[in-house]
């Protein structure tokens, strides 16, 4: 029995995703995935990647999506709608949405012509994993003819450490991907070594997701083990 995403990956294929029948030649070249724990500068990752793509072709030429429902600030003074920032003081404008085949409007519409990348910014907090895997796919195969390369970044797994299945599809299909790392928040006091790849999670909500960013605790596994599942 084959599976949705084959399915749907035919479907759009060969009907084309206006239902013209006509594929589009494929132009994008590059999927990178930046995936890590929490406070690991993924989003610093992120704006490294665009600003020579920004300093040489104009504002214009990338697009950053995030989700709407991350409205944490973590620059003094700033919002958290509408912009990605970094721990090192830098941000990015950004388009907030609600879905991800949000992307796909915005890409279509007139003022998206030059776009050449795209980032999407905390691909685990979107409800909708087949929903992501559609988007992916629209990327990949029916997306503007100028589009060349795509950076999504996210946590690779939930406070329990296990993966965030759409971070895993991603991360399977990706060119390239960049694991980020950072300091351990319980046993590293000096920054020498970078081994925390885990998020720790304070207080006793089960949910998966819980928007902010004062509960969470980059950790090394050891002290993850230690502090947060034993
Ligand atoms: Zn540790």
């Amino acid at each position: 029995m084959a599976a949705p995403f084959q399915v749907v990956h035919r479907k759009y294929l060969f009907e084309g995703y206006n239902g013209t029948g006509k594929r589009r030649t494929m132009t994008i070249s590059s999927i990178e995935v930046i995936a890590g724990p929490m406070r690991s500068r993924k989003s610093d990752e992120l704006i490294l990647c665009f600003e020579p793509i920004v300093t040489l072709m104009g504002q214009n030429a990338v697009r950053v999506f995030k989700p709407r429902k991350d409205s944490r600030v973590l620059l003094p003074g700033q919002a958290g709608m509408g912009t990605v920032q970094s721990r090192r003081g830098t941000k990015m404008s950004a388009i907030d949405i609600d879905h991800p085949l949000d992307v796909l409007a915005h890409l279509r519409s007139p003022g998206a012509q030059d776009v050449v990348a795209i980032g999407i910014e905390e691909v685990h907090l979107f409800d909708d994993p087949e929903g992501f895997e559609r988007l992916h796919h629209h990327l990949t195969y029916e997306c503007p003819p100028t589009l060349q390369r795509v950076i999504y970044c996210g946590c690779d797994t939930n406070f329990k450490g296990e993966p965030f299945r759409i971070m895993g599809y991603l991360m399977c299909v990706a060119t390239l991907v960049k694991k980020t790392k950072s300091l351990c928040e319980r046993c590293q006091p000096t920054p020498v070594v970078e081994h925390a790849t885990r998020t720790g999670r304070m207080g006793h909500s089960t949910e998966e997701i819980q928007i902010g960013d004062a509960p969470y605790v980059a950790t090394c596994l050891g002290c993850h083990h230690k502090f947060f599942l034993s």
